[in-house]
């Protein structure tokens, strides 16, 4: 082989940042803070910051290969971080606020965080886990330019963000490391058992940034301002805030303040153009449009995902002059595999044919390779007709679970997705079905088999199935079906108030419907496609109803 003669440059995240302070520097950052103020920034002075910001993490002992956990929201602060700590060869460790204490505390443990930085609303989460992290936990940092107080454990630091940047001086410059060093980490549901983690590389990271601006994807441009409402523990953001910078578009972050009013007045009021999030948000945002009378007044082009984007939801946006794309991944995937965009072939479609089209999860990117399985592992057919098991492989994909080698799939393994579906003769994959044993509400996962184990443990139950049914604004929900033991009658009322405060509340069943058995297959396991078949449609019946259950 003869060897090229071109710089061996290392893909790290760094460059992205460090290109958009020297040839973006201006373009802007605004964050909407806790007590709704806006405040401006901008790259160079984020990559100023985060050169200090690294500084104060090795100040604090910060190593190459350390993890450094994130409680927060969408904010300037948090984009310094994910440069910080990636920057100096440590891990952004983004967690997910949502989930309840005792997994944060697990995952937390399990990613030995030595540091957490949250936001200030965040603090009280900090205060219950930290019992469970000492000796492993040294300091907190809560992001803001107060002074911090907080009941830790001793020996357990608590600083102010803005305090320990105020008296840094900045490291000179990123420092050279290889380029498939670790950079995040992320925790996705496990579907049996404990949050797994996915580990991503400063190359995975940058591959996808570049992938995300092809013009046939998320195609950015510098004139762009762009709200990520999808939260930075969510996959990264999706990527945005390595897209974004590269780019040189401008970022607007939103903060805490989701709701539909909120998000419509910031997308208007910072003059967004590009926007993403899951479709319960857009949903929402679409019903405060009708309500309001306003218009969308620079908003073109939205990404969704994460759950199926319903086709009547871009249609509507149609109407407003906005674009959805359609895109699916997993947080394995970094997350992006399929986007949909129309071909050559597909593009004079006529207006519902092409809206029945781009409500399809979308064709595969570069970098990528999806395709569906039978259950022999063979390739089926492009027919549109053939469902199979969807497995991909790719430049960002997972070859294992972070301190799981069990779960390897190797370099050129093809990851299994859990996710079914079909590829038609153009390369369009439409999800069908979902072999995982989980619940995608508003774009957060729940664990059929951890609302299971509850509900079992219940003295009056035998037991218990917990499946997905569709939801307007959800996407999905859980319904609970519960079997009896001989002689006893759990009700609805007393299995939810069986539910309370073991685990959120946003992931406890709508209903509980008890039934006088459950069907099995051929091993003993439940039939869920069976139950999901009986009961999705049964879903809207009034509470408290018991529903005799199929034999
Ligand atoms: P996460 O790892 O949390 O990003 O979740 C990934 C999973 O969400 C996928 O495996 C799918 O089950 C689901 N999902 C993501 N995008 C879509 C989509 N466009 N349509 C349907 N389901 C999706």
């Amino acid at each position: 082989m003869l060897e090229g003669l071109m710089q061996r440059r290392g893909l790290l995240i760094s460059s992205i940042i460090t290109h958009a302070a020297r040839h973006h520097g201006g373009a802007e950052i605004v964050s909407r803070r806790e007590d709704g103020r806006l405040e401006r920034t901008d790259y160079r002075t984020v990559e100023r910051r985060a050169r200090r910001l690294a500084a104060v993490l090795q100040e604090l002992g910060v190593q190459p290969g350390d993890r450094v956990g994130t409680l927060a929201m969408n904010s300037d602060r948090h984009l310094e971080l994910y440069y910080a700590i990636s920057g100096i060869g440590a891990v952004c460790h983004t967690i997910n606020p949502r989930l309840s204490h005792a997994d944060i505390a697990y995952i937390a443990a399990d990613a030995e965080d030595g540091l957490i930085f949250t936001d200030p609303g965040f603090l009280p989460i900090i205060e219950a886990v930290a019992p469970a992290l000492a000796g492993m936990l040294r300091a907190v940092v809560v992001m803001d330019g107060s002074e911090p107080h907080a009941i830790l454990p001793p020996g357990m630091g608590l600083y102010g963000y803005e305090a320990l940047l105020s008296g840094a001086m900045e490291v000179p410059e990123w420092p050279e490391f290889d380029e498939h060093a670790a950079s995040a980490l992320c925790y996705t549901s496990g579907t049996t058992g404990r949050p797994k983690g996915v580990l991503f590389s400063h190359r995975s990271t940058v591959l996808m940034a570049m992938m995300m601006n092809f013009a046939d994807t998320l195609g950015l441009r510098a004139t762009d301002r762009v709200l990520p409402i999808v939260p930075m523990f969510h996959v990264n953001a999706w990527g945005i805030p390595y897209v974004a910078p590269m780019a040189g578009a401008a970022l607007i972050f939103p903060g805490r303040q989701l709701d539909p009013v909120s998000l419509l007045d910031l997308l208007n009021g910072e003059r967004a153009t590009v926007s993403g999030g899951v479709p319960t948000v857009w949903l929402g945002v679409l019903a405060e449009l009708r309500r309001s009378g306003a218009r969308f007044e620079t908003l073109r082009r939205i990404l969704s995902g994460g759950a199926a984007v319903p086709r009547a939801l871009m249609a509507e946006y149609a109407k407003e002059g906005v674009h959805i794309h359609h895109a699916w991944g997993m947080t394995e995937s970094s997350p992006v595999a399929t986007w949909n965009a129309p071909l050559a072939s597909t593009a004079g479609l006529n207006p519902e044919a092409a809206l029945d089209q781009q409500a399809t999860q979308g064709r595969t990117v570069f970098g990528v390779d999806v395709r569906t399985e039978r259950e022999d592992g063979t390739e089926a057919p492009w027919d549109g007709a053939a469902q199979g098991n969807l497995v991909f492989r790719g430049h960002w994909v997972a070859s294992a679970y972070f301190r799981r080698p069990d779960t390897s799939v190797g370099d050129d393994g093809w990851f299994p997705t859990g996710d079914v579906g079909r590829i038609d003769p153009d390369g369009f994959v439409v999800l069908t079905d979902r072999t995982k044993d989980l619940i995608k509400s508003g774009g957060e996962w729940i664990s059929s088999i951890e609302l299971e184990n509850i509900a079992a443990g219940h003295a009056d139950v035998a037991e218990a199935a917990a499946i997905a049914v569709p939801d307007e604004k959800w996407g999905e929900r859980p319904l609970l079906i519960v079997v009896p033991r001989p002689g006893c009658q759990p009700t609805e009322a007393a299995m939810l108030a069986f539910f309370e405060g073991k685990v959120p509340r946003w992931s406890m069943p709508d209903r509980v419907v008890v039934a006088e058995g459950l069907p099995h297959g051929a091993t003993g396991k439940v039939l869920k496609t069976e139950l999901r078949r009986l009961y999705a449609h049964r879903h809207c019946e009034p509470l408290g109803e018991a529903i005799q259950g199929p034999r």
